[in-house]
């Protein structure tokens, strides 16, 4: 299958307070250039004045600058007169089990998820452990904006405290979702490649604890990666995909720096697309009731329009972004939500990615099915893809969008994201990059020749819009 996959975009290196601060998954830049202690300082003291008074649990992952800006956070929290309990090191799905389980009124993450080293940034959660909302962080950049910040009483300064139980919380947490008696008897050999980062503090643990042998790969922490590239894509799991092809291992995991997602290799050494581990979780958890509900951005794949629809369910389509298909579970109660990345959301567990979770999931579905991992994916649909760019200045990137929607308003589409043209043997996307002068086009389609033609209409598409603007 040729598949090209889309990576989210990065921050980019203009001047964060002149910008919209927060991207697609918090605040990021390059530490001590736009992401400094002095930004870090005042985003705090605005998110403690939008959520505050009450208790704030922060957490980091292995990153250059953690601590630095950890200290940053409480400084900043506990000026306007919140408490700070500190995690310290843990995934950021740990950290966002744990906020509601310990009363809390936020969360703050200093990570930078799959970004290159020299990357760290500030992700802020809500009460109930879901990524704030654009409102919520429209409602923090105001105040950082305009400075007017809540500044306690000298009496009022929040307390400091630490809590080195979130891990322990966490798996149990995992375990609690899994037929362990089950795992446990098949002794799976797994290999995990931790990324040098927290994913490393759970996951080997979690999978011993279930009776797996495991050996870890790049389990240290250290902010400069020096195992690999943190994000999980094929060409940074090549030493993953090496030693699950050498030691005859069941499958490889791999998550990326904070570990809420995980990528999988098979016992052949082959690295699956995200939306092959997504569908095989989502074939299993949807065939458990019928009529459930699937959470799914537009990018998302006609492999996971087929599970669906083999297994009864519908299918609630959201924006790109893992924020927004977070909200819309727990606004509708839907079973489960994915991504294409290969992010999936088990809201029984909790609303929101969770790699190790993630893990787990394949993990009981190969010891409970009975079947290798490439057995399992040779049972999904194939399709095939085409990714395009095409050039388009700033300033007719939302002109466009409004032309593009008038020349499609006759045609089989969606337009929550872009615009997203449905035909019977494929389907395309065109969306604008949120931080590059360019448009992306996707397609999808059963053949290579299909997906061809149905990129081609797309590019055409955009280059009549661009005739209009
Ligand atoms: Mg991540």
């Amino acid at each position: 299958m040729i598949n090209v996959k889309s990576s989210p975009t990065l921050t980019g290196l203009s001047d964060l307070t002149l910008t919209k601060m927060f991207g697609t998954n918090g605040v990021r830049g390059v530490i001590n250039e736009n992401l400094t202690v002095e930004l870090v300082l005042k985003l705090s003291r605005a998110t403690g004045s939008v959520f505050g008074p009450g208790m704030v649990a922060i957490a980091r992952d292995s990153r250059k600058g953690g601590e630095m800006f950890t200290h940053a956070l409480i400084s900043g929290l506990t000026s306007t007169g919140c408490s700070v309990v500190n995690l310290g090191p843990v995934p950021v799905p740990a950290l966002q089990y744990m906020v509601p389980r310990l009363g809390c009124i936020a969360g703050v993450m200093v990570t930078a998820s799959h970004n290159p080293p020299q990357f760290n940034g500030i992700k802020v959660i809500g009460s109930n452990g879901i990524e704030t909302s654009r409102e919520t962080e429209n409602q923090i950049e105001m105040v950082y904006q305009s400075n007017q910040f809540k500044t306690a009483d000298w009496d009022k300064i929040g307390e400091v405290t630490h809590n080195d139980s979130a891990i322990d919380v966490y798996i149990e947490g995992i375990k609690s979702q899994l037929n362990v008696e089950k795992i446990r008897t098949k002794n799976l050999k797994v290999i995990v490649d931790c990324a040098n980062s927290v994913g490393g503090l759970v996951t080997p643990r979690l999978l011993r604890e279930l009776g797996c042998t495991v050996v870890s790969l790049n389990a240290q922490l250290d902010g400069s990666f020096p195992g690999r590239n943190p994000e999980p894509i094929p060409e940074n799991l090549k030493a993953l995909a090496a030693a699950v092809r050498v030691t005859g291992a069941d499958l490889g995991i791999a998550h990326d720096g904070d570990a809420d997602r995980a990528t999988f290799v098979d016992e052949t050494g082959r690295v699956l697309w995200g939306d092959q581990s997504f569908a095989l979780i989502a074939s299993r958890i949807l065939a458990r009731k019928r009529g459930s509900t699937l959470v799914t951005p537009v990018s998302s794949g006609r492999v996971i329009e087929d599970v669906a629809r083999k297994a009864g369910a519908k299918i609630d389509w959201t924006e790109v972004g893992s924020v927004d298909v977070s909200h819309r579970i727990a606004e509708i109660g839907a079973e489960l939500g994915g991504e294409e990345n290969g992010g999936v959301f088990y809201p029984a567990h909790q609303p929101v990615r969770d790699g190790a979770m993630t893990a787990t999931q394949v993990v009981e579905m190969i010891a409970l099915e009975g079947k290798t991992l490439s057995q399992l994916v040779s049972e999904l649909p194939v399709y095939f893809n085409t990714k395009v760019k095409v050039p388009v200045p700033q300033e007719k990137k939302e002109p466009l969008l409004k032309a593009l929607l008038e020349l499609t308003k006759d045609m089989n589409r969606i337009t929550l994201d872009g615009v997203k043209i449905i035909h019977e043997e494929g389907w395309y996307l065109i969306r604008p990059s949120g931080t590059e002068p360019i448009y992306r086009c996707f397609a999808e389609g059963a053949t290579q020749e299909i997906a061809d033609r149905l990129s081609e209409e797309g590019v055409k598409l955009i280059e009549c819009a661009k005739e209009l603007v």
